[in-house]
């Protein structure tokens, strides 16, 4: 999930928000992305290649082992900026000037003290109105002025046609292709999470097949043939409804008709070359993601070239080190490609404290030296195991700019053993994502055996009243992530003064 939705629910995209017990603790969930500056401490594995035969314990230790900064590899120096950025001239050059100006528009007031509070409460007003005035489905005035503004800063259209475009539109500016995610999300009612507690929730019934596991089935399906061959779709698994939710909580297999839908999913991804990323979500149901993940992983990821199914791992825990490695292990003992899309995480308001890192500067230092030993496929004193490194790709999803400078380093180096994948949201952190794309081109430029970055934009699709919820966790996540957004704001408006000066030959 990208972030995590508020109020007393949980959302299942593609189908609906279940309401659950107050007992409950997957009920309170908010938007936790924080923009804490990255710390220049921030440490990092690549280059602590010296390292790496120090201090292996077996990769099968507790999962519940708590890993702290010093049980990462060492401290280094933060790379300085020149080396990775010095050839960079005006990333932001490469979007069109209706981007930076949307950019622009929309970061200063997710920046505002004063206009973001107004904002937000139009948002949530417009989000869960039931009235048909509110509604941009059913208004078109509403629609018009929201699909012009917000829906085109970070969705992909409402049909296959808008959708299509869009696509271009990013590999025209030099993106490599798109994460796709379908946003349709139904809310269940207090009366549905009261029905579904009194429900003999260990069996598949009727109702669940028609009114939950197909419709997030035909979804996902409808998505995956809209992506195009290389592209990614992210799905999560409790978007299948209230059975799905059970099963995960408790960690058994997906019931038989659920099973056989995963396997339409993953199925028709295979033959489209399309890659398939299974979202991480609450504390929780992880465990349970991870065993379905591993499932379908093991089954379709046979080719050392490439991997269809990903599972997220989720940094901030201090779980993810061991998770990691023993999911490597198995990939290594059972030949299979393991696909890893590492986040952060978003759900650090709402599942327990104790689940994390005690510190941001912790959780990043994670992050970076599993992206690195990944990157580098070399077993370090985070990422633990013995013999040789499996196959293994790997999706960076952050808008850290430090974590992304970093692991572009080490591709610069010719460091890079497994195949990586960059991904930002669309409309987020447009000047990291494009000082990836400039840094690639550049380099192509120069060489043009050069291989380039391969950097991805996540966006959904769906009608604008069916995105609403999305967008407003965009506008909350944004609301968290002050500095990320100020930095976005000062970064566009630098663009369009660049641009203007050039205009006027003062550049
Ligand atoms: C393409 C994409 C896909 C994503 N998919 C998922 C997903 O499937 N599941 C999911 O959970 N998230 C997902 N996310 C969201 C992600 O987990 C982060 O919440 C978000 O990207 C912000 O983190 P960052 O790496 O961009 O960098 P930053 O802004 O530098 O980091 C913010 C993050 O640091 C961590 N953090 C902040 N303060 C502390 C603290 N005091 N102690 C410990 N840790 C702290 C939190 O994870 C917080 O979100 C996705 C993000 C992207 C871009």
């Amino acid at each position: 999930m990208i972030s995590v939705p508020g109020r007393r629910a949980i959302r299942l995209p593609g189908r609906r928000t279940a309401s659950l017990s107050s007992t409950s603790s997957i009920s309170l969930l908010r938007t936790s992305s924080l923009a804490s500056p990255t710390s220049s401490s921030c440490l990092f594995a690549m280059a602590n290649t010296t390292r790496k035969h120090h201090s292996r314990r077996s990769i099968h230790s507790s999962e519940r082992r708590t890993s702290t900064v010093a049980d990462l590899p060492g401290t280094l120096p933060p790379i300085p900026p020149q080396d990775v950025a010095a050839s960079n001239r005006a990333p932001l050059s490469v979007l069109p000037l209706s981007m930076i100006l949307r950019s622009l528009a929309t970061t200063v007031v997710s920046s505002s003290p004063i206009l973001l509070p107004p904002s937000l409460r139009i948002m949530v007003a417009l989000a869960h109105a039931k009235n048909p005035v509110l509604n941009p489905d059913m208004n078109p005035l509403l629609r018009f002025f929201l699909k012009k503004s917000f829906y085109a800063q970070f969705c992909a259209g409402e049909n296959a046609a808008e959708v299509r475009a869009t696509i271009s539109r990013l590999k025209d500016i030099g993106f490599t292709g798109v994460i796709l995610g379908y946003a349709k999300e139904v809310v269940l009612e207090s009366s549905d999470a009261k029905d579904m507690a009194k429900a003999n929730l260990g069996e598949e019934t009727a109702r669940d097949i028609e009114k939950e596991i197909n419709p997030w089935r035909d979804g996902t399906l409808e998505t995956v043939r809209l992506a195009e061959p290389g592209d990614f779709v992210a799905l999560k698994f409790t978007g299948a409804g209230s059975l799905a939710l059970h099963q995960l909580k408790n960690r058994l297999l997906p019931s038989q008709h659920l099973g056989e839908s995963i396997d339409a999913i993953c199925e028709l991804a295979r033959d489209r070359g399309v890659r398939l990323l299974f979202d991480a979500e609450q504390d929780m149901l992880q465990d349970g993601i991870d065993d379905w993940t591993m499932k379908f992983a093991r089954k379709y990821n046979d080719s050392p070239e490439t991997a269809t199914i990903y599972g997220t791992y989720q940094a901030y825990k201090k779980n993810c080190p061991a998770v990691v490695s023993r999911h490597l292990a198995d990939a290594q003992r059972e030949g299979f490609t393991l696909g890893v899309k590492l986040v952060r995480g978003a759900y650090l308001g709402s599942d327990p404290r104790e689940c994390f890192h005690d510190t941001k500067e912790d959780t990043d230092a994670c992050y970076n030296s599993i992206a690195s030993s990944i990157l580098a496929r070399q077993w370090s004193a985070t990422v633990q195991g013995e013999g040789e490194f499996p196959n293994a790709h790997i999706v960076l999803a952050t808008h850290n700019v430090e974590s992304v400078r970093r692991a572009r380093a080490i591709c610069d180096a010719g460091g890079a053993k497994s195949d990586i994948a960059f991904a930002q949201l669309q409309g987020m952190a447009d000047e990291v994502s494009c000082e990836l794309v400039e840094a690639s081109q550049s380099a192509q430029k120069e060489n043009a055996n050069a291989r380039p970055l391969p950097v991805y934009k996540y966006l959904v699709w769906g009608t604008t009243g069916e995105c609403m919820k999305y967008l407003l966790r965009r506008a909350q996540e944004n609301k968290d992530a002050v500095q990320r957004t100020r930095n976005g704001r000062d970064a566009m408006w630098g663009e369009l003064v660049r641009r203007c000066k050039s205009v006027v030959g003062m550049a």
